[in-house]
């Protein structure tokens, strides 16, 4: 079990979104789905929360799936060593944002995604995708937290219109924004989470249906950017921790993959000061020291 010292042992709800900030952080809930699809599960591992920046490694593997190899013509695959919402890095590298998972990196991912589409269609798209590889039809976007984060767009839409200005945007700034947000707002449970994560378990191959959603080259690749880049800034940390391809989200949740081993979901909505979930980070170090789940073993 964590032992808890403090109230304030638990981290921070992000409040620059107001609609995360009504999120009680005294949550906490993990669920680990093994490749043929068992769950296992504990704590408020069934309570809906918004998956925030993890619906990047979903997005990421759409454009990927569409556009092939052609996605890096839009955004790099090198750690940022910069906050999520970094505007900084973009100026020197002519709009290009380093990597997929940042929130410039995102926004380039979802831009080119849409492909001439309204943002509905490839809403439609990316909910589909998670509902298929999450096998949950129920599973929906939290149009609140979405309208919320468009009121408070200044910070991303500054991203989006210093890359539309460098020419790296080929939609409307609001109508990409709109769509970003959307993705962001998705809602689900940790133990759908862990089942969406499945594909990257076992070679790109969801073990439980025995249908392959990506190639194993592919999976490979997601799982080594999750590793560098899916924790932002404090993605060494991540590393140096818990040891396994990580991506996580302000609302508090993070996805892990330990490859043949199992797909992990974590939510406490309190974070660290780089915005990554306080208990979650600390409940995957316990786990992979248990377990000897880490990539780099025990
Ligand atoms: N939607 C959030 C934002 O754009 C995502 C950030 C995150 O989860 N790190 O700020």
């Amino acid at each position: 079990m964590l032992t808890l010292s403090a109230e304030t042992a638990r981290g921070k709800v992000a409040d620059y979104i107001p609609q995360l900030a009504h999120v009680d952080p005294k949550q906490f809930g993990i669920a680990v789905c093994t490749p043929d699809g068992q769950l296992y599960s504990a704590g408020h591992a069934n309570t809906p929360f918004s998956i925030q920046s993890i619906s990047k490694v979903f997005t990421l593997t759409i454009a990927l799936g569409k556009m092939g190899d052609g996605i890096w013509k839009h955004v790099g695959r090198e750690p940022s060593g910069d906050p999520f919402n970094s505007i900084v890095q973009l100026e020197h590298e002519s709009g290009k944002p380093r990597n997929p998972f940042i929130n410039a990196g995102a926004i380039a991912v979802v831009d080119a995604i849409m492909m001439g589409h309204e943002p509905k269609e490839t809403l439609a798209e990316i909910l589909n995708f998670v509902r298929f590889i999450a096998q949950d039809n129920s599973i929906c976007f939290d149009h609140k937290v979405a309208a919320s984060e468009m009121e408070h767009r200044d910070r991303n839409a500054s991203l989006a219109h210093f890359m539309k200005a460098f020419g790296r945007l080929r939609h409307d700034v609001d109508k990409v924004l709109g769509t970003y947000f959307h993705q962001c707002a998705i809602a689900m449970n940790c133990e759908q989470l862990a089942r969406a994560g499945l594909f990257l378990v076992s070679d790109g191959i969801d073990k439980a249906t025995n249908t392959r959603v990506v190639s194993a080259q592919r999976a490979r690749r997601i799982n080594s950017l999750m590793m560098m880049c899916g924790h932002y800034d404090g993605s060494g940390e991540f590393a140096y921790r818990v040891g396994l391809p990580g991506k996580s989200g302000v609302g508090g949740g993070i996805l892990a993959i330990a490859p043949g081993k199992g797909s992990i979901a974590v939510w406490s909505p309190g974070l660290d000061a780089l915005g990554n979930s306080y208990l979650g980070t600390r409940a995957l170090e316990q786990l992979v020291q248990k377990t000897g789940w880490s990539v780099f073993g025990h």
